[in-house]
């Protein structure tokens, strides 16, 4: 199951492959990181986003 890279709290999936959260991608990096909409709205730019994921 897919986990908020910030909180830590699972993303339940919506529908077919909807997930409650968002992908974002560190530049330079293919790698992907999922946020919750919490985190989205407690963190409002990508800057903190990658400041707090680990
Ligand atoms: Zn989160």
């Amino acid at each position: 199951m897919t986990k908020c890279n910030i909180c830590g709290n699972k993303l339940q999936e919506l529908f077919l492959e909807k997930l409650k959260g968002t992908v974002v991608k560190k530049e330079g990096s293919s790698k992907k990181y999922h946020v919750c909409f919490e985190c989205q709205k407690k963190f409002k730019n990508k800057d903190e986003w990658f400041a707090k994921i680990k």
